[in-house]
């Protein structure tokens, strides 16, 4: 059996963000249950960092992470680079863009409002007028993360500052011993520490459940992804990440085609989720709706989970029936674009260390104790 200060389950961003962080107070130890670092949520997101979601903590979590992102620290590759987002409103939405766009200028001074000719200039193939978008404003200071970069940087800190990161290692059964805890794989593999992070995304509440811990209320919501060809002669290089003010499209170009979504929210149970044909016709629909495009065919189309707590803000702290059982879940669809600030204030809820100052977050806004009761 292999002992750690810190066994984690969950190999994605929220799993490894942490686990780096730890790195230097003891010994830590990932477990991943697919071959593949996130290949679930943290693989499948469209990985865009904003404030046109969540509430005042996220995007205050949202805000102290951007650091990190455009200066990380060695060791990672460039994660992120600018891209403007740019936020749309058909006339029923106008009070809602006039709520976000001022809620956006209290925390980015990079907040454009934009007539008809300057939506036009940034997207050409916005559809303008009285029966679609009629008003949206930019925040030029959008970031396009990358995934990949991001989990492959964090894997490599965990293993520099000593600890493993093991993949194929789904975890069937967890114990305590009394003093520590031991989680036993499907293989028959097993790990013992102190402290049991529990970062399964999806899974939380059934990893808790093999803990006889009980349940957060983890949520997992499906999100539908297609991919579509950009007009024929467009370049797509500087457009922007387009999102509607009321949450029922975006559009974001990518290597010179672009992902649309209904920004779907389906129940679900935790699964390799795949998208529904339903879901794809309706991202094909509101595409036509809102630009001009006419997709001739879905190139490809994804879905993934982005799993909620109950008021939709992420968890993290010490469950308070279970001594050493850490939950870090509920990151929603802002797990990546949070990861950085979520790290650092569960490292300090796991070591008695302050956590940094987060202008407008502390870390009782996010500790799982106002999910319980
Ligand atoms: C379509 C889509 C678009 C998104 N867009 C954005 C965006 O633009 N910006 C943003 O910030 N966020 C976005 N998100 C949300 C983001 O992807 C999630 O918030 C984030 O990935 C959650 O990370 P996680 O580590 O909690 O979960 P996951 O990445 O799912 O990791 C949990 C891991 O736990 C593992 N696991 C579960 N049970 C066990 C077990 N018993 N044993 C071992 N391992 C186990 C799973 O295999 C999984 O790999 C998007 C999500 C989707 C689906």
């Amino acid at each position: 059996m292999d002992s750690a200060d810190f066994v984690i389950v969950g190999g994605g961003i929220a799993g490894l963000s942490l686990a780096a962080q730890l790195g230097g107070t003891g010994r830590t130890v990932v477990l991943e249950g697919e071959q593949a670092l996130g290949y679930h949520s943290s693989g499948r997101s469209v990985t865009f960092s904003h404030y046109g979601i969540g509430n005042a903590t996220v995007r205050a979590l949202t805000r102290w992470s951007r650091g990190f992102f455009l200066a990380p620290p060695d060791g990672f590759a460039p994660l992120c680079h600018r891209m403007p987002a740019l936020f749309v409103a058909t006339a029923e939405m106008l009070d809602t863009l006039a709520a976000l766009e001022a809620t956006t200028r209290g925390l980015s001074p990079g907040v454009e409002s934009l007539d008809a000719g300057g939506m036009r200039a940034l997207c050409p193939v916005l559809r303008l007028g009285d029966d679609a978008i009629v008003a949206g404003f930019a925040d030029h200071d959008g970031l396009k993360l990358d995934a990949d970069a991001l989990l492959q940087g964090y894997a490599r800190a965990v293993r520099a500052g000593g600890g493993r990161v093991e993949t194929d290692a789904a975890i069937a059964a967890i114990a305590h011993d009394g003093s520590a805890w031991v989680v036993t794989a499907r293989d028959g593999r097993r790990w013992t520490a102190p402290v049991l992070v529990n970062a399964a995304g999806a899974w939380a509440d059934a990893v808790a459940a093999l803990a006889g811990v009980a349940p957060l209320g983890v949520t997992p919501l499906r999100r539908t992804i297609i991919v579509v060809d950009a007009p024929d002669g467009a370049d797509t290089r500087g457009w922007p990440f387009v999102k509607s003010a009321v949450d029922d499209f975006y559009l974001m170009p990518e290597s010179g085609r672009l992902l649309v979504s209904p920004v779907d929210e389906t129940p679900s149970a935790p699964c390799d989720a795949q998208p529904e044909e339903y879901d794809i016709a309706v991202a094909a629909d509101r595409l036509t709706h809102f630009t001009t495009i006419v997709p001739r065919r879905i190139g490809h189309s994804w879905a993934g989970l982005r799993s909620f707590a109950r008021d939709r803000v992420p968890a993290a702290g010490f469950a308070p029936d279970a001594p050493g059982f850490f939950w870090l879940a509920g990151q929603g669809g802002y797990g990546l674009q949070t990861a950085p600030a979520m790290a650092a204030i569960a490292a300090a809820l796991i070591t008695g260390a302050p956590a940094p100052d987060m202008a407008g977050v502390t870390p009782a806004a996010v500790t799982v104790d106002r999910l319980y009761g």
